[in-house]
């Protein structure tokens, strides 16, 4: 006798919604329900569900990333679902509401939420300082935390190269959105300007792109923010610890004498602003053999050590002068990605495992007139 197969359950539109408005914006890091992106939800018998995506913008370069997630999201809760996902655009209205609910009704800046800020400086340039900063953000993230890295190298900025990311960011109403590579979340001149094209901004001009980086990027909630700045001691060094004055210096200097004598100078700076310093980070420190054992001091021995000591803190790290941290910089993948067994990995690891939390000190600041 002829039997009629059992007519598939009804699909639970309203579950399928729910569960696709969980779905995490991977830039604006909320979820996309509560950012009014999520569009029509269809179901047929067949069980194919059919997803509408409102995008900030048309051309979203996360497109393939919605497209696993809601699918994913969607399979959740029809696990033998087909889904056909329609990409549209949030409209005008639909984007100056989203821009008051990221940025609040005023023109003020968005809050920077990041109870930990460190100013990565060194002396000179060529010592390391951007390679540290990656490395250590790459490895903070890897321990769970929400991680920015904001490259104050207006001019020399090297994020984009050393995450192999250079594309503009996404931008709704004034508010940017930080880059993410390798779990961290980025902002860089270079992503702004075209491949090789120099920053020719004068003083005032990089003093508002740093403002800007710092009120009008949508970071979302950071634990650690960690800003690569321009070697030296010049103005974007001074305006940033003006717009951050909560951040912690942490020195990078290489072994040599001469470049710990530099480097000292922005220890002094530091000082002079009442900024905590958080400790130094030796790097290009000899490398070890890994064959006959021998180490060869390439860039001379005791500057961190000694420059540590000048400063009053503790030597956070040695990284050794490892051809592989070279490599990886090239080829845009932070080395404690790219050969996480590596020595050098593991003393950035380290480093960031024992990165320590330091508070200004309010003694002698000026008290503030009122309080919030
Ligand atoms: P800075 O930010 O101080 O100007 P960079 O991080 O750009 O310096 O590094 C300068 C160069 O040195 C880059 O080519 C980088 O790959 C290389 N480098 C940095 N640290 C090491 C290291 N520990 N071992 C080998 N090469 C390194």
């Amino acid at each position: 006798m002829f039997r009629r197969a059992a007519a598939p359950p009804p699909i639970d539109v309203d579950a399928v919604r729910a569960a696709v408005g969980r779905v995490e914006d991977p830039e604006i890091h909320r979820p996309i329900g509560d950012l009014g992106m999520v569009g029509a939800i269809g179901a047929d018998r067949n069980g194919l569900v059919t997803v509408e995506i409102r995008l900030t913008t048309p051309s979203c370069p996360l497109r393939e990333t919605f497209r696993s997630q809601v699918t994913a999201a969607v399979r959740s809760v029809v696990p033998t679902a087909s889904v056909d996902i329609a990409f549209g655009v949030l409209d005008d209205r639909a984007r100056r509401d989203l821009a008051i609910q990221l940025r609040g009704p005023e023109t003020s800046g968005i809050p920077l939420v990041a109870p930990r800020i460190y100013a990565v400086a060194s002396g000179k340039g060529g010592v390391g300082k951007s390679t540290v900063t990656a490395n250590l953000a790459v490895a903070l993230a890897d321990q769970g935390l929400a991680v920015g890295l904001l490259d104050a190298d207006v001019w020399g900025y090297s994020v984009p190269q050393l995450f192999g990311v250079r594309r503009a960011p996404v931008a709704l109403n004034g508010i940017m959105f930080p880059v993410e590579a390798h779990g961290v979340r980025l902002m860089s001149t270079g992503f702004l300007v075209g491949e090789d094209e120099p920053v020719i901004w004068r003083g005032p001009m990089l003093h508002k792109a740093l403002e800007q980086f710092l009120s009008d990027v949508h970071w979302g909630e950071l634990d650690v923010l960690l800003m690569d700045l321009p070697p030296g001691t010049g103005d974007i060094t001074l305006s940033l610890l003006e717009l951050v004055p909560s951040a912690a210096l942490l020195a990078v200097t290489t072994p040599q004498p001469a470049a710990r004598t530099v480097a000292s100078r922005v220890g002094r700076m530091a000082r002079d602003a009442r900024m905590p310093v958080a400790g130094v980070v030796e790097n290009m420190s000899t490398a070890t053999c890994q064959a006959c054992g021998n180490g060869t001091p390439l860039f001379g021995e005791g500057g961190g050590a000694q420059l540590a000591d000048e400063l009053g803190v503790a030597l956070l790290a040695q990284i050794p002068v490892d051809i592989a941290i070279r490599e990886a910089g090239d080829e845009g993948v932070p080395v404690v990605r790219r050969n996480p067994t590596s020595g050098s990995a593991h003393e950035f690891r380290s480093l960031a495992a024992g990165l320590p939390t330091v508070r200004r000190s309010i003694v002698g600041m000026p008290l503030p007139l009122s309080v919030a």
